[in-house]
């Protein structure tokens, strides 16, 4: 446990934690709503810190992060906790609960990444930017190794630490829920703007960025939604990969899963703005493939988390030569 970062001393031990826009405020021996943030003696603490909950070696793919490195691996981690209360998550037995955790201090899980041919380290699995002491330190090892930093998030978090962080951080995939404030108020207890701050301020820093979108049935479905979701990412970039991932009942949840139809639905309109849109959690031969913008090939198969890069050649198409935005 060491000191937080970012957060304020209130009158009467009490402290504001100024991480993420929840800004909670804590009186002393509590703990704020991702539970990785404590008051300790009127001085706020990174409880968290150090303590993982997961490490495997998965690939790139499952991320889902397809235009970084395809094909390689990824040692991945992540807290235990969340600063969103989706009733959706997909995640919900690290996020919302409590699993068993181990200490692994920043240089140890650095190494630990080096050893098994990893490409670099993702913070994943519940929310790891509420992990953000760790993270900041660890990723810092990560880049002394000559290694990458990937971040799978929320993307909920404020300004200042996050322009802190970002020199560290060479990809990430950011969770967009809704172009809904009202959504993210009442599904997730969070709000829209900081999220979409976030991804333009990664992009704009030259983070590489990709964005998912969990299309949950009757919630974020409508075809109104997938416009301005795709009108909004190509503004930034329409080189920036959309991954539409299909939601299956879990947690308070309990609609019927996405249907195929609907997600078909949604990749058509986003193809209309974006030049890569891939559907994930459903099987289809050719939804996940990577298709060359300019002569419409396939330039990268993916069979499941096997992926055939044969004709990415230099960064560019085998067939027309078109350059790709890709990373490998
Ligand atoms: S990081 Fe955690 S403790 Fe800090 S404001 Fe966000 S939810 Fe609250």
């Amino acid at each position: 446990m060491i000191e937080a970062t970012y957060y304020q001393k209130l009158a009467g031990s009490k402290v504001r934690c100024t991480l993420c826009p929840q800004e909670c405020v804590l009186s002393e021996g509590k703990s704020g709503i991702c539970r990785g943030k404590k008051n300790v003696g009127g001085k706020l603490f990174a409880s968290n810190y150090e303590m993982a909950v997961s490490l495997a070696l998965d690939p790139i793919e499952k991320k889902p992060l397809y235009h970084f490195f395809p094909g390689a691996n990824i040692l991945s981690t992540g807290p235990n906790g969340c600063n969103f209360r989706c009733r959706f998550c997909q995640n919900w037995t690290i996020s919302q609960e409590t699993s068993p955790e181990r200490v692994i201090h920043p240089k140890q899980m650095a190494e630990e990444a080096s050893k098994c041919k990893s490409i670099g380290l993702a913070y994943t699995y519940a929310e790891p930017l509420i992990w953000y002491e760790y993270v900041l330190e660890t990723s810092k090892e990560i880049h002394k190794l000559g290694l990458k930093n990937a971040l799978v998030t929320n993307g909920f978090i404020n300004e200042k630490p996050l322009r802190a962080l970002l020199p560290f951080i060479d990809a990430m995939n950011v969770d967009i829920k809704s172009m809904e404030g009202s959504f993210y108020q009442s599904i997730c207890s969070g709000s829209l703007e900081p999220v979409l701050r976030t991804v333009q301020l990664a992009y704009e820093a030259g983070c590489h960025v990709e964005i998912t979108n969990l299309v949950v049935t009757d919630l974020n479905d409508s075809e109104e939604h997938f416009h301005k979701l795709s009108d909004w990412i190509s503004k930034l970039s329409p080189d920036i990969p959309l991954h539409l991932s299909r939601y299956f009942p879990n947690y308070k949840m309990t609609v019927a899963p996405t249907p195929v139809e609907t997600l078909a639905m949604a990749r058509s309109i986003a193809l209309q703005k974006l030049n890569y849109v891939y559907v994930g959690n459903v099987s289809h031969e050719a939804w996940g493939d990577t298709i060359c913008p300019k002569c419409g090939k396939c330039i990268i198969k993916r069979y499941g988390y096997a992926v055939d890069c044969s004709h990415l050649k230099d960064g560019k198409c085998d067939f027309c030569g078109h350059p790709l935005p890709i990373l490998s």
